[in-house]
């Protein structure tokens, strides 16, 4: 079933449900109030008849003249009986003549033992009120009549309510449909815009309306969806392109290289400079594949990471003998701010190998892009973060440059003739947002630059 018809139907039970307890509360105060209004006039009407026969003493032709009396004085209610029994239940009174006037001995014992009895008696309604004379003699007035025009009053309320709820409820199945349908068009037109978005158009955006009710967050939240997916996009479409760029520079410099040598006859020695050559771009390529394998795996989220608690001075004297391995003649000073009371200061919970990498990055680079070759590794920590900051006195990087250098495949022009693909610290940039650390850069070109890392320790 459709919301907007759910909706609907849910409006119009509520409405439907307060019209009729409303109705109700109406026709049964109404109906009380009319019987007790007449119970009252019936009683005036006894109490009236009772004093005047008290004042003539019910003699035969009093009655006759109060009977006149009634019949030209006072509206007569519609089968109207006042009638007069004394002590004995025998009739002393009535206020039309007739043969016969039937009323149990049971209700006349009820009158005197409570002194004043209401009752129905089919279309009747009745009153009993007891009266006593100056001698003492208790007399029973009994009053019945039918009230036709309070009735008819009560079946024209009735019917009005019927026809109000019939047409209330009319009305109300007639909004709510065009109500439900109105509060839900914004999401029906989301929903035929979100319908128009495809990979290709992720640039389009929904109509964010106000901009403060739910819809509208709703269509913000939506937005914000298609922005990190467009990123993605885009990082995935650049990530295939610059891979294949880096990788077919390489690989054309190796087909030359061969080209070449097979041009003509070689002797032994030369064969070997050439291969030789070959083997360096060999491993050039290898250590490509493995800078493009990092940054696609640290694009790659998942909770399977292993990470435990990891020395991050121990890792730094660790990154400090691969990178010196690799190149004999860079030198790395690592040098503690402070000597920690607490090993677990200067310990973070974290992937060792990943972490690695990082310094392995940072020490690399401060040596390559340094005249002197040398860097220096400080280990600092406060109370709640353990900070490793690398610094160089090397080409520095341009303040304009400095919020591109994290991004995959950027590189500084002053940095061109330095070899690098501009993987690595886009890399360390993922692996530190994993471990919830930063990593910052203060750099000034031609200067130096030092490289920060912040983790949260132990
Ligand atoms: P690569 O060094 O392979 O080019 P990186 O991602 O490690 O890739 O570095 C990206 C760019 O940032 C480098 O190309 C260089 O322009 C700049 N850069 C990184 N480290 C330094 C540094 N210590 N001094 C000067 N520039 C640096």
């Amino acid at each position: 079933m459709q919301i907007r018809t759910k909706i609907a139907i849910q409006f119009t039970i509520i409405i439907a449900a307060i019209l009729i307890i409303f109705s109700l509360a109406i026709y049964y105060t109404s109906e009380n109030f009319r019987k007790q209004e007449f119970y009252k006039r019936l009683t005036d009407r006894a109490v009236l008849t009772a004093g005047l026969l008290k004042e003539l003493k019910i003699t035969e032709k009093d009655k006759k003249k109060l009977r006149e009396a009634n019949k030209t004085f006072l509206t007569k209610l519609n089968a109207e009986k006042v009638l007069m029994f004394n002590e004995k239940n025998e009739l002393v009174y009535a206020s039309y003549e007739a043969n016969s006037f039937l009323f149990s001995p049971d209700f006349l014992n009820q009158v005197r033992k409570q002194k004043y009895v209401e009752n129905i008696d089919w279309e009747n309604q009745v009153i009993g009120q007891m009266y006593e004379d100056e001698e003492k003699k208790s007399y029973v007035v009994v009053a019945s009549a039918s009230d036709k025009y309070g009735k008819d009053k009560l079946k024209n309320i009735r019917d009005t309510l019927v026809i109000s709820f019939i047409i209330g409820i009319l009305l109300t199945i007639f909004l709510g449909v065009i109500f439900a349908g109105q509060s839900l068009k914004p999401i029906a037109d989301i929903n035929e815009e979100i319908t128009n978005i495809t990979a290709y158009n992720l640039k389009q955006k929904l109509n964010t309306g106000n901009n403060k009710d739910e819809i509208a967050q709703l269509a913000i939240n939506f937005n914000q969806m298609l922005e990190r997916l467009e990123r993605s996009f885009e990082f995935q479409k650049s990530f295939v392109s610059n891979a294949s760029h880096e990788l077919r520079t390489p690989l054309a410099a190796i087909k030359s290289e061969i080209q070449i040598a097979l041009e003509n006859n070689r002797t032994t020695d030369e064969y070997k400079i050439i291969l030789r050559s070959l083997l360096i771009d060999n491993q050039r390529l290898i250590q490509l594949t493995n800078g493009l394998l990092q940054l696609a795996k640290s694009e790659n989220r998942d909770n399977t990471l292993v990470m435990k608690p990891t020395r991050l001075d121990e890792l730094l004297f660790k990154a400090q003998e691969e990178v010196l391995n690799q190149n004999s003649d860079y030198k790395i000073l690592i040098d503690f701010d402070d000597i920690p009371d607490d090993d677990e200061w200067v310990s973070a919970n974290g992937n060792e190998a990943l972490l690695l990498t990082v310094f392995t990055n940072l020490l690399e680079n401060a040596c390559k892009y340094s005249q002197d070759h040398q860097a220096e590794a400080k280990i600092k920590f406060n109370d709640k973060h353990c900070i490793v900051a690398v610094k160089d006195n090397g080409i520095g990087i341009a303040a304009s440059e400095l919020g591109k250098i994290f991004e995959p495949f950027y590189r500084t022009p002053n940095a061109s003739k330095y070899r690098g693909h501009g993987i690595g610290l886009s890399v360390c940039r993922r692996i530190i947002d994993m471990h919830q650390g930063k990593i910052d850069v203060i750099s000034e070109e031609g200067k130096g630059s030092t490289f920060i890392v912040t983790l949260p320790h132990l």
